[in-house]
């Protein structure tokens, strides 16, 4: 198909409606939400939701007991808090409420009344420490709220501002777990054989009424809520791969088994996957090492299934050719060192959210979409042209400018395929175009659209063409190989 023509499939229409871009983005927030290292993940924090804001604090050990700093725990939740030290004192104050505390006893006085602590009050260097389980007799005080405090978990919601789920398992084929939010979430999402876990770390979901729900069903058995250490977890357990999808602007997830095509035959170590872990029983390799395997390429077999591409000719289908060059491309680049993965190894329907979703969770230095065309002649290359207008800004990237970054190596890419072809006096031109889903990827990443050697398009089938111009690509990425993956 050629990619260039207005009415070329893969030119987006002008724009993705704001609906769309947003659960972009948020898949595309949950991925890196997965790939990025928990960082703190081993110290002990306290989180407070409530109305105003949800923040997470540090937790230290003193005395074998749980210590927090109140000044931290109740500043964001006020108007006028502040709190001074006078020798051994510690006086503060909240909005219209002062507090006093005398370092190394455990009685203290909130407004006017007096509070034992399990523990001593601790000054160290003006910051006033209190054992955290006294949160729970001195912000009710303090605050003049109710609140709700769970020790154990660390997990302290000020007002009513919990947030409910409710699971349905809706028996469909393949059957899909739907939980319904009162408020929108973004969690987390990681795999392990057999599980897919969504890790709250900043919304108030809260247990339904008994944290193991059960669904009487193979493929998802059941469901597990637990809380520990300031953070929600809901472990979905599933006998096959599981990947979640977001709706009705987070309010909703959808659990259901990962299609089954995605499982590539060529990847012995099974699916690469955010959301898919592989506990499949009929793969037992990828049971034993799950998760993401890396390839250094991901080669796509664009269209596929319903999606014939472009009637080439009578006989021929551009899916078919673009299957048979991605295969020949993994052998080359395999037979260069060069792992490899093939999207679309079969003939099935793939949406460009999908592919953008598996190349990035297979985090491979390039990745190559192939096409072929009926018009020209020779090799078009395409590198991403990012929409006008796509916002980059903090930890979220927009789904549609997430190949922003990556552009310069996606051009090193190009230009190194571009001088391997040309060496071969195949003729070669290289163009930028909105070509999906290059845009939405986080990694080096061109199309190659083949169009015949000559004039009979019949000889886009001929296998030593197709060689030569697989061969081309690979010797192309293989000179430029070390300067793929790290954006500039
Ligand atoms: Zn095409």
């Amino acid at each position: 198909m050629r990619l260039s023509a207005l009415d070329c499939a893969h030119i987006p229409k002008p724009r993705l409606t704001p609906k769309m871009r947003v659960r972009g983005t948020m898949l595309l927030a949950l991925l890196l939400a997965a790939i990025l290292p928990a960082g703190s993940a081993n110290e002990k924090k306290i989180t407070v939701y409530s109305g105003i804001s949800n923040y997470s604090l540090p937790v230290t050990d003193r005395n074998s007991l749980e210590y927090v700093g109140l000044l931290e725990v109740i500043e964001p939740l006020g108007r006028n808090v502040n709190s001074r030290t006078d020798g051994l004192r510690w006086k503060l104050h909240f909005n219209d409420g002062d507090a006093e505390f005398t370092a190394g006893k455990s009685r203290a006085k909130v407004r006017g009344r007096d509070v034992d602590l399990p523990g001593n009050f601790l000054l160290e260097s003006g910051r006033g420490l209190v054992p955290l389980t006294s949160l729970g007799t001195l912000l009710p005080r303090l605050l003049g709220t109710s609140i709700t405090f769970n020790p154990g978990s660390r997990r302290l919601f000020v007002g009513n501002v919990a947030t409910h789920f409710t699971a349905q398992l809706s028996r469909t084929t393949p059957p899909r777990l739907v939980m319904n939010f009162s408020a929108p979430v973004n969690p987390t999402i990681a795999t392990e054989p057999g599980r897919l876990r969504m890790s709250f770390n900043r919304e108030p979901v809260v247990a339904p009424g008994t944290p193991t729900l059960t669904f009487d069903d193979a493929a998802i058995p059941s469901a597990v809520f637990s809380e520990n250490n300031g953070a929600a977890e809901i472990a979905v357990n599933g006998t096959a791969p599981l990947m979640a999808s977001f709706s009705n602007d987070g309010r909703t997830i959808t659990i259901a088994p990962a299609p089954q095509q995605m499982s590539a035959p060529s990847a012995p170590a099974g699916v690469p996957g955010t959301a898919p872990a592989t506990p499949s029983a009929a793969n037992p390799s990828s049971a034993a090492a799950p998760g993401v395997r890396h390839f250094f390429a991901v080669v796509d077999a664009s269209h596929g299934g319903d999606d014939r591409g472009a009637a080439l000719s009578d006989k021929l289908a551009e899916k078919d050719v673009t299957l048979a060059l991605a295969r020949r491309l993994r052998q080359e680049l395999e037979s260069r060192g060069m792992s490899t993965l093939v999207l679309r190894d079969s003939d099935v329907n793939l949406s460009f959210d999908q592919r953008a979703i598996f190349t990035n969770t297979a985090h491979p230095a390039i990745y190559i979409a192939l096409h072929a065309a009926s018009d020209g002649k020779g090799v078009r290359l395409y590198t991403a042209m990012i929409p006008a207008g796509g916002e980059n800004n903090g930890p979220f990237v927009a789904w549609d400018t997430a190949q922003t970054h990556f552009l310069p190596v996606s051009q090193i890419a190009a230009q190194g395929v571009a001088s391997e072809l040309a060496r071969r006096q195949i003729q070669v031109r290289t163009l930028v175009a909105p070509v999906r889903p290059l845009n939405n990827l986080i990694a080096a990443a061109i199309a190659v659209e083949v169009a015949p050697p000559g004039t009979d398009v019949m000889d886009l089938n001929l296998p030593a063409y197709q060689q030569n111009v697989v061969s081309a690509v690979a010797n192309g990425l293989l000179a430029v190989r070390d300067r793929l993956g790290v954006p500039q």
